[in-house]
């Protein structure tokens, strides 16, 4: 049983719960055994009972590597990550890598890599029991979001990391952030995966991917989920909040890859002064099908006669708005002002508490679910991977 109702295209997986415990800690090292063509195995640790990582590498500064002749940071090779991380063979599970042919700059990441990022985890979801990818962090909290709307019925961790320095610098974050991530994705609670979601590490800390948003440039700390807790602290101990965590689907729901992504939208941010001719445009575009209107505050938006007029045309043409706050934190409240009575009187979606990093990744999976106009506006509205507060 699918947990998103309107269902229409599905892929079906079998899942696999087998969680060993092992505990003996004897480890042998095998380099480069081959599984396939993309996947090297890296490391293996002597049982092979252990649990099993797969390590997915997109890009980002993580993976860099400075060239001392040239001074530039260079794609890493990913058969060299032990020489870089040799306390990866103290981690008590196997990991394998796949690493993307030519690793991206996060900046240059699309909904064609989101499709290849899910089908790398679709294919590999029976074989592993848990996922860490590795990407740069510019973009990470859109791509980790698009992934939870993706990924439906997971019962395995997605964990994505990187880091704001290269792995082998001497000051990195990167270590922390991979050991603990790999980490994470190995923990179990009565045999199980203590987490069933797609979730962001980065500095000590856990969050549910789609409450995430990059705010910092230059410290560690470069994530903020504020309109939800941290799933788990990283200090002496890793300490999960196992009751902020999304439970697993019934145990006969199996994974679901939703693929179809339309990314006809755009994210229209108000600022006072905002004129009608850019608004006319941009509403005017050829195959537009979504808007992610950033309004002020709690949902406020211009009460001008030919802005809300704009906008109701649009939402009658089929276009779907999704009033989201452009503050950090906090909630659209509908109504809660005059300047939000008429987007509420028009039908705009109510974004309630979503990052607009979430809302552009849901407006795109279920603009490419095709749900019918009619159900969208409640359907967009209610949590589907735990992205809002109701
Ligand atoms: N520009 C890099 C990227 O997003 C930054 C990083 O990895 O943190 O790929």
């Amino acid at each position: 049983m699918s947990r998103d109702s309107f269902s229409i295209k599905t892929k079906t997986q079998k899942t696999n719960r087998k969680f060993p415990v092992n505990k003996i800690f004897i480890f042998t090292i095998i380099y480069n055994s081959i599984i396939n063509d993309k996947f090297t195995q890296l490391l293996q640790i002597s049982k092979m009972t252990k649990p099993k990582i797969l390590l997915i590498y997109t890009g980002g500064t993580i993976g860099m590597v400075k060239d001392y002749n040239t001074g530039a940071l260079k794609a890493f090779n990913f058969e060299q990550l032990l020489d870089k991380v040799p306390e990866l063979i103290q981690l008590n599970c196997t990991i394998n890598t796949y690493s993307f042919k030519e690793p991206i700059d996060s900046s240059n990441m699309n909904t064609e890599y989101y499709v290849t990022i899910a089908e790398v985890i679709e294919n590999k979801y029976s074989k592993f029991d848990g996922f860490v990818v590795l990407t740069g962090s510019d973009t990470m909290a859109y791509t980790s979001s698009a992934i939870s709307f993706m990924l439906e019925n997971l019962t395995k961790p997605i964990i994505f990391t990187g880091s704001q320095l290269p792995i082998g610098h001497l000051r990195t974050d990167a270590k922390e952030n991979l050991i603990t991530s790999i980490e994470i994705a190995c923990a179990t609670k009565d045999d199980k995966p203590v987490i069933s979601e797609v979730c962001l590490y980065f500095e000590y800390k856990l969050y549910r991917a789609n409450r995430t948003t990059k705010i910092n440039a230059e410290q560690f700390e470069a994530f903020a989920s504020l309109n939800y807790p941290p799933l788990a602290e990283s200090g002496v101990h890793l300490q999960f909040n196992y009751d902020l965590l999304l439970k697993p689907p019934t145990k006969d729901a199996h994974l679901i890859v939703r693929k179809s992504l339309n990314n006809n939208i755009v994210v229209l941010k108000l600022f006072p002064g905002l004129t009608k001719e850019v608004v006319k445009s941009i509403l005017k575009i050829k195959n537009l099908r979504g808007v992610v209107l950033e309004s002020y505050g709690s949902g406020n938006a211009p009460t001008y006669p030919w802005f809300i007029k704009l906008l109701e045309k649009a939402i009658k043409n089929g276009i779907q708005i999704v009033n989201v706050t452009q503050c950090v934190s906090g909630s659209v409240i509908l109504g809660h002002y005059e300047t939000s009575i008429e987007l509420k009187r028009i039908q705009v979606i109510d974004g309630k508490d979503i990052t607009t990093e979430a809302a552009v990744a849901k407006l795109m999976y279920l603009l490419g679910e095709e749900v019918l106009s009619k159900d969208f506006k409640k359907v967009f509205e209610k949590p589907l991977r735990g992205e809002l507060d109701l």
